[in-house]
């Protein structure tokens, strides 16, 4: 089947700066929102609060709707629900992917009104991106769906992310580099040469470039508070660069093996206290052996062990799986509806069994402890 391919490139309007949230009031009169839902987590309220205009004194009325806490379908419904009685014209999303994607997703069916995020993490792209990932209510992922209709504004308050959790941005910085390694095989194996697929190289590039360079500096940075030149570049990598990567491929720019990797092995109760972009780059590792780029993970290794990045199952308390586990693990990697299928090497089961050993061999060789990062 051929690969889709249409360009969602941005949001109309992004505006990442100190004082960005001083726009909101302009931007939704220029927008004719005279009534507005906002959708935001507590905590997300918290840090932002100080920083964020009294929309009333600018004549704008808010419907104030605390998150429910996953992005699933009865919640995009309720949200949707409060939007038809309270008559709103618009819906701003203030917090982290979840929060965002369920605005992004009860705006449009809705009936395509405008959206306004104001992202309080950079964990991902999910400011940046016309799609949701959805959930049960339990919070069991449940696939993504794209939307024909981009974010009408994005306002960045780099201190607000700047006081967002350092796990959080880490595995965030974790799943941005995914962006390259799961894109790069397709990319440069697929016959169709057309600028899109240029333009989302290069924005593929910049996700593992990027934080190659500057992740270091940058989350030391962030550890002491600190707003500099290389934070807000890798902070806007996670969400930018990340976004044009799909924005530009859509599915020659998606995720592919690592992502089905992550979506495996996250079936198991031993790894969920682990964030996705963790479990993602434990998924590029696995995909890189599947591809045969040892020297590729021989130049990830060093990034690997600064951030405390898993490279055994052991760094995923999986070490104890017997092999029929295992195989489950590899089963499900390539399930029929898995985007590794996105993949050109037609991985089966047995080379995601075969890579996750050979793996352990080489993890066991380069090991190093995992630490705690979180304080
Ligand atoms: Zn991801």
């Amino acid at each position: 089947m051929p690969l889709q391919f249409v360009q969602r490139i941005a949001p109309q309007e992004y505006v990442s700066e100190i004082n960005a949230y001083d726009r909101l009031a302009d931007g939704l009169r220029a927008r004719f929102i005279k009534r507005v839902l906002f959708l935001h987590g507590t905590k997300a309220l918290q840090k932002a609060r100080r920083y964020l205009p009294d929309l009333s004194e600018a004549g704008i009325a808010t419907v104030d709707v605390p998150f429910g806490g996953e992005c699933s379908k009865n919640e995009i419904s309720r949200v949707i629900g409060i939007m038809k009685e309270e008559r709103v014209d618009g819906i701003i999303g203030l917090g982290g992917g979840k929060v965002l994607d369920t605005a992004k997703a009860a705006g449009y069916k809705a009936g395509s009104f405008p959206v306004i995020l104001l992202p309080t993490m950079a964990s991902n792209c999910a400011a940046w991106s016309p799609l949701s990932v959805l959930y049960t209510d339990s919070g069991a992922s449940i696939g993504h769906e794209i939307y024909p209709h981009s974010s009408s504004l994005v306002l960045v308050e780099p201190r607000v992310i700047l006081d967002s959790p350092l796990d959080y941005f880490i595995a965030g910085v974790a799943d941005t580099l995914a962006k390259w390694y799961e894109s790069d095989f397709l990319l440069t194996h697929t016959a169709k040469n057309r600028l899109a697929l240029r333009l989302s190289r290069e924005a593929a590039r910049l996700c593992r470039d990027i934080p190659l360079k500057f992740a270091e500096q940058a989350i030391d940075d962030m550890k002491n508070g600190r707003l500099s030149d290389e934070w807000i570049n890798v902070m806007e990598t996670n969400i930018m660069a990340g976004g044009l990567v799909g924005g530009f491929g859509d599915e020659y720019g998606r995720a592919t093996a690592a992502h089905s990797i992550h979506d495996a092995i996250t079936a198991r109760p031993e790894t969920h206290q682990f964030l996705h972009g963790i479990k993602v780059a434990y998924g590029i590792m696995v995909q890189l052996v599947i591809e045969n780029k040892w020297d590729e993970m021989e130049r990830l290794l060093p990034f690997y062990k600064s951030f405390n990045l898993p490279i055994s199952l052991a760094d995923l308390n999986l070490d104890s799986l017997s092999q029929s586990e295992l195989r489950v693990i590899a089963d499900e990697t390539v399930r029929p509806k898995a985007l590794i299928h996105l993949h050109p090497l037609n991985i089966t089961a047995q080379n995601v069994l075969d890579a996750i050993l050979q793996l352990e061999d080489w993890a066991g060789k380069n090991h190093y402890k995992i630490r705690d990062l979180s304080n």
